[in-house]
């Protein structure tokens, strides 16, 4: 198992919805992002960006950059800023996006 030295990891640790196990996932290369997968299970956990560009990795557009949804759906990136259980840093990120200005 290859570990990439230059691992970012938003979260302190990352939870299986599997097998409900939350510590240290197994990382693995996915394009340019990383896949983390439960350790214990070995069950798909969640895409981690890396180099900065934010990804989705959830729904419709899993593993598409918001930036990519940006320009071929914004619709839907408004659709999700109005469902509870999406987490407040996504939210904020995909707000950025929607408005580069930093406007509204
Ligand atoms: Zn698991």
């Amino acid at each position: 198992m290859v570990q990439p030295s230059n691992i970012h990891i938003e979260n302190d640790f990352l939870l299986c919805v599997s097998c409900g196990e939350s510590g240290v996932p197994i990382i693995a290369p996915a394009g340019a992002h990383l896949k983390a997968s439960c350790a214990k299970c070995g069950k798909y956990i969640k895409f981690i960006s890396q180099g900065g560009e934010s990804m989705l990795y959830f729904g419709k557009y899993r593993g598409k950059t918001i930036a990519e949804v940006v320009k071929t759906d914004p619709a839907y990136l408004h659709w999700l800023l109005e469902q509870p259980g999406i987490k407040t840093k996504i939210k904020e990120t995909i707000h950025k996006m929607l408005t580069p200005d930093g406007g509204v």
